[in-house]
């Protein structure tokens, strides 16, 4: 038994669409897919007349480089967002399987596994955000296909050790995939967890190019897993996910000296969190602010809510987290710009000058 033996038998056995880019390619004559033979009228992106490649060679290429893969263990779809809901499609059975999620986490995982019909399964994170291995182990069913670990974990922050992964995923061998989201790793310096691949053929990563690589309006993320997997989910793909302009501009963002330059922002990134997580510390209405591995602070406040209308009333947008019972009064602040600091630190520092 491998991890592709779990999935849907039907997915197995489909047979894909074959779209125009797929064939023949290589000829310049283009009479295959019904296009237009005139470029767009609208400048400035190039010509679109063409349906783009479905997984273009060079930007696969390129992400394996970045994230020390083969490219055979490349997906590259809209977002992570994209991975996430393949993932369930694929090994999820309408009214019959289940995914794992750990809450509070990225709402995403529940919404994909709702559309699929699928089960879920929370087993919460312990009260210091840290995962429930044994829960977690406890709760697993033969329906469990697929179990969701955020690391770092969007809203909380906090990264969950490798070990820790290893361990989860040794014990599912052969009975679930371990899904590691790893939007957010840029930010924690860690190693990822595609260094257990080599291991652990039910391990899954998720990247994104939407957050360290500032492109998340072009939507590509990548999905890493073992070769068979990545073929198995290139079956139920779109037929043509990536626009052009899109793989151009994640192209760009792959260069060398576009790699620098992001090294270099995330590292000032993280020294604008360590700085706003010790300012924020001062300010009377917030009581703690959580340690962050990500791109974000989670902050806990006295009343958050108030504190987020008055925010917003001073053109502020934050996340107010607090409906989940473990996050009571907290809300969860992007890592932005020095201006966008001082504008949120006017607008809260407002309220201590009213109390
Ligand atoms: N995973 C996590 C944990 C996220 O927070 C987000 C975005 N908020 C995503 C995935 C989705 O990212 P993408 O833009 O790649 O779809």
């Amino acid at each position: 038994m491998s991890a592709i033996d779990l999935a849907r038998a039907e997915i197995r056995a489909l047979k894909p669409y074959s779209s125009a880019r797929m064939e023949a390619s290589g000829g310049s004559v283009l009479l295959n897919a019904n296009e237009s033979p005139w470029p767009s009228v609208m400048g400035g992106t190039g010509a679109l007349n063409r349906y783009p490649d479905p997984q273009p060679a060079e930007l696969i290429r390129r992400l394996a480089t970045l994230y020390g893969v083969a490219p055979e263990q490349v997906l590259v779809g809209r977002g992570s967002d994209e991975a996430i809901d393949l993932l369930v499609r694929a090994f999820c059975r309408a009214g019959q399987d289940a995914v794992v999620i750990s809450p509070p986490t990225f709402g995403m995982y529940s919404v994909s596994a709702g559309i699929q019909d699928a089960a879920i399964i929370d087993v919460p994170l312990r009260a210091d955000f840290s995962l429930d291995v044994d829960g977690l182990l406890a709760r697993l069913t033969a329906r469990v296909k697929l179990v969701f670990v955020c690391s770092p974990n969007n809203p909380t922050g906090n990264l969950v050790p490798l070990a820790m992964i290893e361990e989860l995923a040794a014990a599912l061998t052969d009975r679930a995939l371990v899904v590691v989201d790893e939007a957010y790793i840029e930010f924690a310096g860690t190693p990822s967890a595609t260094t257990l691949l080599a291991r652990h053929d039910n391990v899954v990563v998720l990247r994104t190019l939407s957050k360290a690589h500032a492109l998340a309006a072009a939507r590509v993320g990548t999905l890493i897993a073992h070769a068979e997997i990545v073929a198995l989910l290139r079956r139920i793909l779109p037929a043509y996910p990536l626009p052009a302009p899109c793989v151009e501009a994640a192209l760009a963002a792959l260069t060398q000296p576009a790699l620098t330059a992001t090294q270099v922002r995330v590292a000032s990134l993280l020294s604008a969190r360590a700085l706003l997580a010790e300012v924020l510390k001062t300010y009377t209405g917030v009581r703690e602010v959580f340690p962050s591995s990500a791109n974000f602070l989670l902050v806990r406040c006295t009343g958050a809510r108030n504190v987020y209308d008055r925010l917003l009333a001073a053109g502020v947008v934050v996340r107010d987290v607090s409906h989940h019972a473990a996050l009571a009064d907290c809300l969860r602040i992007s890592v932005g710009s020095d201006e966008d600091h001082r504008r949120l630190l006017a607008a809260l520092g407002r309220r201590e000058e009213a109390a």
